[in-house]
């Protein structure tokens, strides 16, 4: 067996979400004639109860959506310096919106209201236009750690205060949610947009959804037409989306007992010097001088266990839908016995 725990990425689709792509109904998207991709994207709307949802190839591009649609060339976007948006979106920021990153430093990713406060500009000529707020939940670079219901609401205060927009880049929503046990309808409403992804925990082959009020998401489809998304007959993609809100939620809660047991055993390992807490679904360790990363990688590879490098020391083990309790047990022991 082979055991990858690179990414909540490689999960491949289950042969009941094969049957539900097979027989999709599909249209021209772009005329807006798939019945599917409407389906998924009103689906995905209500649950967050926003109006419009549009649904784009990546979490990369419906974030970028959503900081062109948000943002004027100049403007300056407020996030966490582990923010996914500015570290692993190619410079997307100022490529694509002309905007800039003022990053924050939170704790494990998390910043908090009066960190917004201080870091807004005043309204001179001089001085760039603070225009958007982005946070991320749960946070991937700071080891899966979640936000509170209270730490979202106050930053939307804030924003509404201010006048500023206020994004979610929700790659792992329902993981922060299956760990706080808020609700999606009392989440979503304290955002002007959101980004949820499908094929992370949710196990489809591609996908993730933006959300918004109906004039924004129409502003953003025109955005997703020029950044190349526009997409065709793409329901037998949506309709593994509708199959993994309806089945793979629930199940979210099996990855975060996983990744809580593996973390148990990684963390009396001799060689581990030190591990980030395991809140969601994702473990962030740190080797000691003994050991690089590159070569507990290779020693796992030699297991048919796949690991990627966070670094020179580091390592990030994801668990998914794709990693069971046969294959938990098997990395235990793998891990103890090197
Ligand atoms: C993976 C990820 C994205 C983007 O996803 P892609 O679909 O790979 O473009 C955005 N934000 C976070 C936090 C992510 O982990």
């Amino acid at each position: 067996m082979t055991i990858d725990l690179r990414s909540d990425t490689v999960t491949k689709p289950s042969k009941g979400m094969l049957e539900a792509m097979f027989s999709a109904k599909v249209g021209d998207d772009v005329f807006r004639e798939d019945p599917t991709v409407i389906e998924l994207e009103e689906k995905t709307a209500k649950l967050f109860s926003k109006e419009a949802g549009l649904f784009c190839p990546s979490g990369t591009m419906t974030n970028q959506i959503a900081i062109k649609t948000h943002t004027q060339p100049g403007d300056e976007v407020l996030c966490d310096a582990a923010a996914h948006i500015y570290n692993y979106e190619g410079g997307g920021i100022s490529f694509n919106s002309g905007a800039q990153a003022k990053l924050l430093q939170g704790d494990r990713g998390r910043f908090t209201a009066k960190q917004v406060e201080e870091n807004i500009n005043a309204n001179f000529d001089w001085l760039t236009r603070t225009s958007l707020v982005c946070i991320e939940n749960t946070v991937n670079r700071a080891g899966g750690s979640y936000y509170s219901f209270s730490q979202m609401k106050e930053i939307s205060d804030t924003c509404k205060k201010h006048k500023l927009s206020y994004h979610l880049d929700g790659a792992r929503i329902f993981n922060a949610l299956t760990a706080t046990k808020d609700k999606t309808s009392d989440v979503g409403l304290l955002f002007d947009s959101i980004s949820v992804c499908l094929s992370k925990g949710l196990g489809t082959p591609a996908g993730s959804v933006l959300l918004g009020t109906k004039e924004f998401i129409q502003r953003a489809r025109r955005v997703r037409k020029v950044f190349g998304g526009g997409m065709r007959q793409t329901g037998f993609i949506a309709a593994a989306g509708v199959y993994a809100l309806e089945n793979n939620i629930n199940r979210l809660a099996d990855d975060h007992r996983r990744a809580k047991l593996l973390g148990e055993t990684i963390k009396s390992l001799p060689f581990v010097e030190s591990m980030m807490p395991v809140d969601t679904n994702i473990v962030i360790f740190t080797l000691s001088d003994k050991m690089q990363s590159e070569d507990f990688v290779n020693k796992l590879a030699k297991q048919d266990i796949k690991a990627s490098g966070f670094g020179k020391q580091t390592i990030r083990f994801v668990t998914h839908l794709d990693f069971d309790d046969a294959m938990l047990e098997r990395t235990i022991l793998v891990l103890k016995a090197m």
